[in-house]
């Protein structure tokens, strides 16, 4: 015990826990006392490891879960293996993600739809799920409440040469989040959307190296590349009680990066 559990009791679901930010919001919620399902899609190895440092924590406090956020049919049998674990669940992070960065003229519809289905279709179909349980959940018992955050990118409304169908699924999902809160308000569940910038993961490492981390440095205000912990501090944040009264908001994680975008410097003299 840290004294500082304020998820304590809760059973968050987190998409896409294996990697990356999903993984450093996995450890932050347990670490706030919440009961964590780990969703992942194809990492099981990583998923279970995890899991498994997570229960020596504290036993019986995390487990895995596979599915592909995508297909209704793995997301429904997923919660309900939830259930059967933990009976009902009080936080959903929308956190699963993929891109494929192309032209706009040379994406297949194949790409169109893998990135439309993992990034919008999935978040809503977690959401449905979730949602219905919340539903019964806080009718019954309003000192609760329930949570849904979505992971959207600086994307969703900035564009960027290659991620037409990336931007357009991310702004979609930032508005998914909107008629979330505006709809389950009365059942006492918030919605939030969080947009990272630049944040090292897999996603993003090639790429970071490739256009060199120093034009990063320059290009963000606060002159560093994101870490996950950045994120996933204000994903817990957000879940707990000193965010109750905070809905359908729509936060950038981003060191500044969207503040800066109009480069015409030098800095004038001071
Ligand atoms: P990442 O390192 O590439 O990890 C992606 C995670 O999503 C993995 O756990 C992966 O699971 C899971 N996943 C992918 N497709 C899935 C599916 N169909 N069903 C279930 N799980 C699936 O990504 P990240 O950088 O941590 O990004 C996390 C979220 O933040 C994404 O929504 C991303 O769009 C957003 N974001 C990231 C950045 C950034 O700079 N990194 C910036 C803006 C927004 P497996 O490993 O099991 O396949």
């Amino acid at each position: 015990m840290t004294g500082n559990e304020y998820l304590q009791g809760k059973r968050a679901v987190v998409t896409g826990g294996s990697r990356g930010i999903g993984e450093a919001i996995v450890r932050v919620l347990h670490h706030a006392g919440a009961k964590v399902a780990v969703n992942y899609r194809s990492s099981a190895d990583r998923a279970g490891r995890i899991v498994g440092e997570l229960n020596e924590i504290r036993p019986n406090s995390a487990r895995a879960f596979g599915a592909d956020v995508s297909d209704p049919k793995e997301v429904a049998a997923m919660f309900s293996s939830i259930d059967e674990w933990v009976g009902g669940v009080d936080v959903l992070i929308n956190n699963a993600g993929y891109e494929d960065c192309r032209h706009l003229l040379d994406i297949s519809y194949e790409s169109w739809t893998k990135v439309l289905h993992t990034n919008l279709t999935g978040p809503f179909l977690c959401t449905q799920e979730a949602g219905r349980r919340m539903e019964t959940q806080f009718r019954a018992d309003s000192a609760s409440s329930g949570v849904i955050i979505n992971l959207s990118s600086i994307h969703d409304s900035v564009p960027r040469k290659g991620f037409a169908h990336y931007s357009a699924a991310k702004s979609a999902v930032a508005m998914l989040t909107k008629a979330t809160a505006l709809e389950l308000a009365e059942y006492n569940v918030r919605a939030v959307t969080v947009a990272p910038g630049a944040i090292r993961t897999d996603m993003n490492r090639e790429e970071i190296a490739q256009f060199g981390e120093h034009r990063f440095r320059e290009w963000i205000p606060l002159s560093r590349v994101g870490e996950t912990h950045d994120v996933s501090e204000l994903v817990a944040f957000l879940c707990g009680p000193q965010a109750a009264y905070v809905t359908g908001s729509h936060l950038y994680v981003d060191g500044g990066y969207m503040q800066g975008l109009v480069q015409y410097d030098p800095r004038p003299p001071r």
